[in-house]
């Protein structure tokens, strides 16, 4: 979108539908807009979004990848939860966005990408999935945006180091665990996460 300003696509993302009825099995957490803003704004800043192909992984209702769509990216959502990409669906309408949404397991896409942008399950529910969701980013594209909880830090340090990725940004944010789980019975809850760049390593 032309002229938009990182406070303008924060607004937009916010004014998104979040999940309808979130499984918690699925560690379905909506990224606040203003982290996706940032995250994205970064990115757009450094020129890796405007022409490129963009695969936003475990979509969610699309607050990452339509917000790289609105700042010019060809962007694939992918999402296992149908009815979370049926409101991701809604979302790009409402925004008058041209995506493709792929209703699947992250690890049953496959394709070639410039950029992933995701937020995936921390693996606190569902063991292991933070890795599973790294391991399939790092074959789909060189550069990988992603936030993980903090506490996990040495394992993505050390997993991206095995894969071949060189960590070029981590920067520490408040993640706001938003009331729409059951089992989460705070009014609001904030966990330390880390906002991960990361780059594949080149050797010649
Ligand atoms: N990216 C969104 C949603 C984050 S929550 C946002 O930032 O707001 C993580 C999402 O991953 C949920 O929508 C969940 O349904 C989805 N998910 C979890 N495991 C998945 C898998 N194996 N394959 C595809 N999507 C998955």
């Amino acid at each position: 979108m032309i002229g938009m300003s990182k406070k303008s696509l924060a607004i937009t993302l916010s004014r998104l539908q979040g999940f309808t009825s979130a499984n918690p099995a699925l560690e379905q957490y909506l990224t606040e807009s203003s982290l996706a803003a940032d995250l994205l704004w970064d990115a757009h800043l450094r020129g890796e979004l405007d022409g490129s192909a963009v695969v936003d992984l475990g979509a969610g209702t699309g607050v990452l990848g339509l917000g790289a769509a609105l700042l010019g990216a060809r962007v694939v959502l992918v999402e296992k939860d149908a009815q979370a990409a049926a409101v991701c669906r809604e979302n790009a309408a409402a925004l008058g966005l041209k995506v493709r949404i792929v209703i699947a397991d992250v690890e049953e896409y496959s394709g070639r990408a410039d950029l992933v942008v995701m937020n995936p399950p921390f693996g606190t529910r569902a063991r292991h999935a933070d890795r599973r969701f790294l391991s399939v980013a790092f074959a789909l594209a060189p550069i990988v945006y992603s936030f993980h909880k903090t506490s996990t830090d040495r394992f993505v340090r050390a997993f991206s180091r095995d894969e071949g990725f060189a960590i070029t940004a981590a920067v520490p944010v408040s993640f706001p665990l938003r009331n729409t789980m059951r089992h989460h019975r705070k009014e609001r809850e904030f966990i330390a996460v880390t906002r991960y760049r990361f780059e594949k390593i080149y050797n010649d």
